[in-house]
C-alpha cells in the first residue's frame, strides 16, 4: 500500500514539475478556528530547484491520465509514460502528513482530465473541501482549474 502511494507520488510529482506557475505568495488566510496553519502574503518561503520545482509546496497532479492530446504536454494521451491517479483521500492525507511534519507549506494541485472536465474538477474541489472543512487546514492551496466544467 505504502509502496503504491510512493510510486504514485513519484509519477505525479514528476508530471507536475512541468507546470512552472508555482508561487506561494499572494494569499492571506488567518487561522481563526483552531485549525492547522496560516498563510500570509509574505513570509512563505518558496524555493525553486534547478529544474523548476517549488520545493516548499507539495506539487502534484491528481492524475496524469488525460483524454486530450495537447502536443506540448507530457501528460497527452499519446505519450508513452507511466500513468497514475490519486484518490481524493490520498491527496488529503499526504498534504496533512507532510504539513504536520513541516515538509511543506502548502499544496499545489493540478490534473490531467480523466473522463471529462466535470468529473475531474469535482474531485479537485473535493480535495480542497475536505482539507478546509474536515481537516481545518488553513495552509496555502494553489488549485489549477480545469477548462470547460459546468458552472452550476
Ligand atoms: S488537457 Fe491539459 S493535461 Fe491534458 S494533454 Fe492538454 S494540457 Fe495536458
Amino acid at each position: 500500500m505504502l509502496d503504491r502511494i510512493r510510486e504514485k507520488l513519484n509519477i505525479l510529482a514528476d508530471a507536475a514539475k512541468y507546470d512552472v506557475s508555482c508561487s506561494s505568495s499572494g494569499g492571506t488566510r488567518k487561522n481563526t478556528n483552531k485549525g492547522l496553519g496560516d498563510s500570509h502574503t509574505s513570509g512563505i518561503c518558496h524555493t525553486y530547484t534547478e529544474d523548476g520545482r517549488c520545493v516548499s509546496l507539495l506539487k502534484i497532479l491528481l492524475t496524469n491520465h488525460c483524454i486530450y492530446d495537447c502536443l506540448f504536454c507530457v501528460s497527452r494521451k499519446s505519450n508513452d509514460v507511466k500513468r497514475a491517479a490519486f484518490t481524493v483521500d490520498e491527496v488529503v492525507e499526504l498534504t496533512m502528513n507532510f504539513y504536520r511534519r513541516n515538509y511543506i507549506e502548502g499544496l499545489f494541485l493540478s490534473s490531467g482530465i480523466f473522463k471529462n472536465a466535470d468529473f475531474t474538477m469535482e474531485r479537485l474541489l473535493l480535495v480542497v473541501k475536505k482539507l478546509r472543512l474536515e481537516q481545518n487546514y488553513n495552509g496555502y492551496i494553489h488549485l489549477k482549474t480545469i477548462p470547460g466544467p459546468a458552472m452550476n
